[in-house]
């Protein structure tokens, strides 16, 4: 399949920072686009603890890429795309097995 879409790494003309993150699919439901979930550790210095954090990031999904829901991807800082996404999906590391 041609991928003609501008906005694409690979294919198009964006550019990414090269901070990158792996993250898992939880929606795919809006168009060209997946909110991806990360977990992350933080340590409480205060009470010794370490902590299981998450954050919900909006990625651009290239339409070579296809992304779908329970996709272990991996996702690029580049340029706001839109109001609130900032990132787009460079890889899918794992397809969700159905
Ligand atoms: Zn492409």
């Amino acid at each position: 399949m041609e991928c003609k879409d501008s906005k694409c790494p690979v294919h198009g003309n964006l550019k990414t920072h090269g901070y990158q993150m792996e993250g898992m699919v939880i929606s795919d439901k809006a168009a060209k686009t997946v909110i991806v979930k990360r977990e992350y550790n933080t340590f409480l210095k205060k009470y010794e603890r370490s902590l299981r954090n998450t954050s919900k990031i909006p990625a651009y999904n290239p339409e070579c890429i296809n992304a779908r829901q329970g996709d272990e991807v991996l996702i690029e800082g580049t340029r706001r795309l839109s109001k609130t996404k900032s990132f787009v999906v460079t890889k899918v590391l794992k397809r969700a097995s159905k």
